[in-house]
């Protein structure tokens, strides 16, 4: 059920408390940033496709992390990589999100015992709200994630010192 289903009556008149309407407005607009960082990038690309067709969800990736809310982070992750990975977080606004795709951004994957290059876990470097497993996950669990962090929108407050607690509860973890 939607907002408008929930509140519309028939004079036209629409109550609702803020907290959901700014929720709504960005659990349905999210723009993830439009990159990869190995093979599981294949598969967020594939999510764009037509048959899988993210944009109804009003998911439009853009290449630039000024404008994007959402950090999929979609491949292992170097740790020559990892400065740019945190650089890109760091520029966007917030409220911003991540979403962890695949077994070797959750925890280094196949190279989690020998790969003396990956980072085990892009949670070392950067909060994530939302872990996708699989290697690679396919269009399908990526979507599922989505839609995830699209309910944890949903129970945002923008009052405080709750959503400032939150703030500092992300910072203070990658710190
Ligand atoms: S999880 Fe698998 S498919 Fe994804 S980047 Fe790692 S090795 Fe590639």
């Amino acid at each position: 059920m939607g907002l408008l289903d929930r509140n519309v009556q028939k004079s036209g008149i629409v109550i609702s408390k803020l907290d959901d309407l700014i929720n709504w407005a960005r659990l349905s607009s999210m723009w993830p940033m439009a990159f990869g960082t190995a093979c599981c990038a294949i598969e967020f690309m594939g999510a764009q496709s037509t048959p899988y067709d993210l944009d109804r969800f009003g998911i439009v990736p853009f290449a630039s992390p000024r404008q994007a809310d959402v950090m999929i982070v979609a491949g292992t992750v170097t740790f020559k990589m990892a400065d740019r990975v945190r650089r890109l977080y760091e520029q966007m606004a917030e409220p911003r999100y991540v979403v962890s795709m695949g077994s070797c951004s959750n925890c280094g994957g196949p190279y989690w015992e020998h790969g003396y290059h990956v980072v085990k876990g892009v949670d070392r470097i950067i909060p994530v709200d939302v872990y996708v497993p699989g290697c690679p996950p396919r269009p399908e669990a990526l979507i599922g994630g989505l839609l995830k962090l699209q309910e944890k929108i949903r129970q945002e407050t923008i009052v405080a010192p709750k959503s400032i607690e939150k703030l500092l509860e992300k910072k203070a973890k990658v710190a």
